[in-house]
């Protein structure tokens, strides 16, 4: 392999690889360098989101999701199913085959836009000079010369001094992913994305699920009401939400997980089969450079950048979970196509107001823009309207009608500030507000426009319609 290179892009997670074959489709000669180890010790690209993290929790959610609608679900539409069954292993199976086909895909795609790979450690020892070890051999193996470097190497779970990982009792979420049987009881720390993501599988297949929450308020980033709404959803799923509870100590005996933890009363214990730790993520921004470097972080150790994702060393750009901003695969994804259009001359732009967020329970919270909350706060005075699910003719036919959409809008412009979903396929439904809000819609152009009938879409037609005070499905 001739190590002269265009681009080095350091990471194949959802940032990089897409960094690398955008960089590779410029023109540009292009190696991305991963060390990303799966259970076979293979090396395996595309890093926590196809291996640990929203691939994996997808195939487990799905599986858990059908098996909870035929255990609970069906009869209400006139379905009975005799002698249902969890086959925990199959279902592992069938996961490890999705994240396989997808990771062994980034493979193909690097082969086929020409992107070389190297399965190993990089690091950054001077201006355009990368020294990589390679995983196999843990030899020095790589020196490789490039005039633009891209450190997109992600982030890892955060640790609790108090609940120190261990095998089989006190997990992270990717241990949590691979669980062989419905444990009886499980304790999470964190009522974040993935404490309620992971809550949500093992609560379904049968788990007694309590999750812990340093936090008095619930989902503090979502919308106050849309909060309220999922909280009530999730507890009435069985999910036993503890919030202002903060873990104090934890102990492995008998083979149990003890569990000391502080609320508004007092100290409080509780002991559970499995202990998982959901706590955030933290950047991956430790020796990525030789000490030779000074690579700038911030006082949460992520990397600094400028608005094209430029670093402090020239020509080291960092994207992805590793810089500051939302820890979300599609804006890593974006900040890698928008770094390589960059260095190939060409500029583009990220709207990061404009980033959906996603949480996967069900109904599925999804929003993009503005909260109220936000725009009181920014003194911008709106305009709100919403349609609850249970006026869908649509929602009501699929037995949905759990949820709303709410649309925000300037009170002056009309244009729609904000876009808040609690619904089934609100991580569907979204995509058109990220849109209608890029073109810079106002929430009258959405009520001009024709929806397909019957379809959940409709409530989005609807919502805007109801900013104006002339839903015709509602009462405005
Ligand atoms: P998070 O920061 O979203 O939530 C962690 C929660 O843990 C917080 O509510 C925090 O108050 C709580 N917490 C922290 N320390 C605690 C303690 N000692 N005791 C009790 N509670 C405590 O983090 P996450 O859910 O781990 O997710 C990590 C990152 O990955 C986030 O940036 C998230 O956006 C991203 N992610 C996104 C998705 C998605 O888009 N669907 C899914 C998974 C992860």
């Amino acid at each position: 392999m001739a190590n002269d290179y265009d681009v080095v892009v350091i990471g194949a997670g959802p940032a990089g690889y897409v960094a690398a074959i955008r960089c590779a489709q410029l023109g540009l000669k292009t190696v991305c360098v991963d060390e990303w180890i799966n259970h076979q010790g293979e090396g395996s690209l595309g890093g926590t989101c196809l291996n640990v993290g929203c691939i994996p929790s997808k195939a487990l959610l799905e599986s858990s999701h059908l098996y909870h609608q035929a255990d609970k679900d069906f009869a209400e539409h006139g379905l009975s199913v005799k002698s249902l069954a969890v086959d925990v292993v199959k279902m592992q199976q069938r996961k490890d085959q999705v994240v396989k086909d997808l990771t062994d895909g980034i493979a193909t795609l690097f082969k086929a836009n020409k992107v070389d790979i190297i399965h190993g450690r990089a690091t950054i020892v001077a201006t355009g000079t990368v020294e990589v070890v390679e995983r196999k051999t843990r030899n020095l193996s790589h020196t490789l010369k490039a005039k633009d470097i891209i450190i997109a190497t992600g982030s890892s779970p955060v640790r609790l001094p108090q609940a120190k990982l261990k095998d089989d009792y006190i997990l992270d979420s990717a241990a949590a992913l691979e669980l062989k049987q419905v444990p009886k009881r499980i304790c999470i720390i964190g009522a974040g994305a993935i404490g309620l993501e992971l809550g949500s599988v093992w609560s379904r297949l049968g788990s007694e699920v309590v999750i812990l929450e340093a936090m008095q308020k619930f989902l503090p980033i979502v919308d106050s009401k849309l909060a309220s709404l999922a909280k009530r959803s999730l507890i009435k799923q069985g999910l036993d939400i503890r919030l202002n509870a903060r873990l104090v100590s934890t102990r492995v005996k008998a083979k149990k997980v003890h569990v000391v933890y502080e609320d508004k009363a007092g100290e409080q214990q509780d002991s559970f089969d499995k202990l998982i730790i959901a706590v955030g993520r933290k950047p991956n921004s430790e020796r990525v450079v030789s000490d030779a470097l000074t690579l700038e972080l911030d006082e949460r150790r992520f990397v600094l950048v400028d608005d094209r994702c430029q670093t402090s060393i020239p020509n080291v750009y960092a994207i992805g979970d590793v810089v500051p901003g939302p820890m979300l695969a599609h804006k890593g994804s974006e900040e890698g196509i928008m770094v390589a259009e960059h260095i190939a001359g060409n500029e583009i732009e990220l709207n990061y107001d404009l980033i959906p967020s996603v949480i996967y329970t069900h109904p599925e919270i999804a929003w993009c823009g503005m909260t109220e909350e936000q725009c009181k706060d920014a003194a911008i005075d709106v305009n709100v309207g919403s349609f609850p699910l249970l006026a869908s003719g649509r929602a009501r036919a699929m037995a949905e009608t759990e949820g709303m959409i709410k649309i925000i809008a300037d009170a002056k412009t009309d244009r729609v500030l904000g876009v808040h979903i609690f619904s089934v396929h609100a991580s569907e439904l979204i995509a058109q507000a990220v849109l209608m809000m890029e073109m810079q819609a106002t929430s009258e152009d959405i009520a001009l426009t024709v929806f397909a009938h019957p379809t959940l879409s409709e409530s989005m037609h609807e919502a805007a319609l109801s900013v104006q005070k002339r839903a015709i499905h509602i009462k405005n």
